[in-house]
């Protein structure tokens, strides 16, 4: 059982409590490693440490220098990749082919973002009286709290600290107490490649480490992806010291399958597009929108590709889905597979445990598939976060623009056609953050990232998110004088 300990100020701690909680394996549901839970007095330790590091290094850092140590970040993230990768498929059940895809896409990440750390500057602007010389600046938040979750904790935490610390920021990263390990072991990657001391400090624990750290007047902005029930939670603590908020939360995003689409390809894109990372991604397409005349035919053929699902040990590379990263989310998911059927939807295949199944261990869920949905039911409705996809037919492009945008979520959503012009004029029309025309559910370092309505506000990645991370400062001189 390894033994973890925070980074604050550059050093290794144990918590002010001295108390600690286990992380678990849920493939093999054991408990492997134990983490610290900070106390208020080390959120507050972690907090001061990085405002220290602010004013009197990581501000005078210029723009090179912060790219040369991000560069450095990254060739060790990629060396280390396979160790890590394995330590967050230990962590939260990840197919290891995921996991190392994460690793190598967040090294790709901090390579991205530290192109910009030194080209990030302001405008002259020209004034109607010849006499004033207006420009502006584009300076660092100072102390910026990254909040993360469980299911990607590597690279959902680069699509933070990357375009933080390239804008000058310091930083207070608290990752999910469900998979701390991999953001534990990260710091020390920070620390070999010559980052000083506080610019970057982990904090470990419960919610209420979230709670401390988020209402903490030390903070100047909060970077946070999780559920949207936190993400109000986070909102409300922001507004206590009126700081802003880059909020990335969850979704029931559309994937919409026109009948003159080439199925071969919406199929694989649809059935990847919810099923990868065992349905715990914020943009799974779960629910499906099929065109009435290929209806029949895509609910068949996704059954013949969810029959054919490997579950079992995650570290397998034979393995296509893994278990669900922790216990409690897992029995969320048998719950809302319970409450589809009691609202009258059917279960076309899966729905069962990996015990139901005859696997000896693992908070396994079968790839599962819902039928005789209706907008109204919960399980179209409620972010499942988990496995589970649900099929709608619908008639022509109205009724499908309809569906699509009656949800209280707006992350992204996918369109299936050959026809170019129906597909820009749907895109327009979405209700969301990201559109994806015939594939789905891939993202880069240089494009756009977010959600609107519930699913959060901010935009993660490409040079727009740079711009969350830095405040504009308007300077103005009389040159008569
Ligand atoms: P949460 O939103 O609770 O967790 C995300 C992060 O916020 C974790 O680090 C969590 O800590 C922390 N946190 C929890 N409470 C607070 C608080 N009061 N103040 C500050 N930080 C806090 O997600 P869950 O793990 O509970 O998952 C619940 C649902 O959220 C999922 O079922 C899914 O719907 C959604 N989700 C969406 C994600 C996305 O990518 N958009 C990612 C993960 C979840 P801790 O885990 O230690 O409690």
């Amino acid at each position: 059982m390894k033994e973890y300990r925070m980074l604050i100020n550059g050093q290794w701690v144990d918590s002010a409590s001295g108390e600690r909680f286990p992380s678990y394996n849920p493939y093999t549901e054991e408990a492997w490693a134990t983490i610290p839970q900070a106390a208020e007095s080390d959120v507050d330790r972690a907090v001061q440490a990085a405002r220290e590091a602010y004013r009197t290094v990581w501000s005078k850092t210029n723009g090179l220098e912060r790219a040369r140590l991000m560069m450095k970040l990254a060739d060790l993230l990629e060396a280390e990749a396979e160790r890590l990768a394995e330590l967050e498929t230990a962590d939260n059940g990840k197919v290891i082919r995921e996991s190392l895809k994460n690793m190598k896409q967040a090294a790709r990440y901090y390579r991205f973002f530290a192109g910009y750390a030194d080209k990030i500057y302001g405008e002259v602007i020209p004034m109607d009286q010849t006499h004033l010389f207006d420009y502006t600046m584009r300076e660092p938040i100072g102390t910026v709290a990254l909040i993360t979750p469980w299911n990607s904790p590597i690279s959902i935490l680069a699509n933070k600290l990357a375009p933080a610390l390239a804008a000058g920021n310091t930083v207070v990263i608290k990752p999910s107490e469900h998979a701390s390990v991999t953001t534990l072991e990260f710091g020390e990657l920070v620390r070999k490649a010559g980052f000083p001391d506080g610019v970057v400090n982990i904090v470990t624990g419960d919610g209420t480490v979230g709670n401390f750290l988020t209402r903490h007047p030390g903070i100047g902005k909060i970077s946070f992806t999780g559920g949207s029930a936190t993400g109000k939670i986070i909102a409300r603590n922001a507004s206590e010291n009126l700081i802003p908020c880059l909020l990335e939360l969850g979704g029931k995003s559309p994937n919409i399958i026109f009948a003159d689409a080439d199925l071969d390809k919406a199929l694989a894109g649809a059935f990847a597009g919810v099923f990868g990372g065992a349905g715990q991604t914020c943009i799974a397409g779960s629910r499906l929108l099929v065109q009435r005349p290929v209806y029949e035919q895509v609910v068949e053929r996704m059954m013949e590709r969810i029959r054919a699902v490997r579950l079992g040990n995650p570290m397998d590379p034979a393995t296509d889905m893994g278990p669900l990263a922790n216990k409690p989310h897992y029995e969320r998911v048998l719950s809302m597979i319970r409450t589809g059927e009691a609202e009258g939807a059917t279960v076309a295949i899966g729905g069962k445990t990996g015990y139901e199944r005859g696997l000896e261990k693992g908070w396994f869920v079968e790839p599962t598939l819902f039928v005789d949905v209706n907008q109204r039911m919960t399980i179209a409705r409620e972010e499942v976060f988990g496995p589970v996809l649900c099929i709608l037919p619908f008639d022509d492009e109205e009724e499908a623009v309809a569906m699509a945008n009656d949800s209280k979520y707006g992350l992204a959503s996918g369109i299936w056609t050959r026809d170019i012009s129906r597909a820009h004029r749907i895109a327009r029309r979405m209700e969301c953050g990201q559109v994806w025309v015939n594939t789905y559910r891939i993202n880069a370092a240089q494009v756009p990232f977010g959600g609107v309505k519930q699913s959060g506000y901010g935009r993660e990645r490409g040079m727009h998110t740079l711009m969350e991370y830095t405040v504009v400062k308007n300077v103005m001189v009389d040159l008569s004088v």
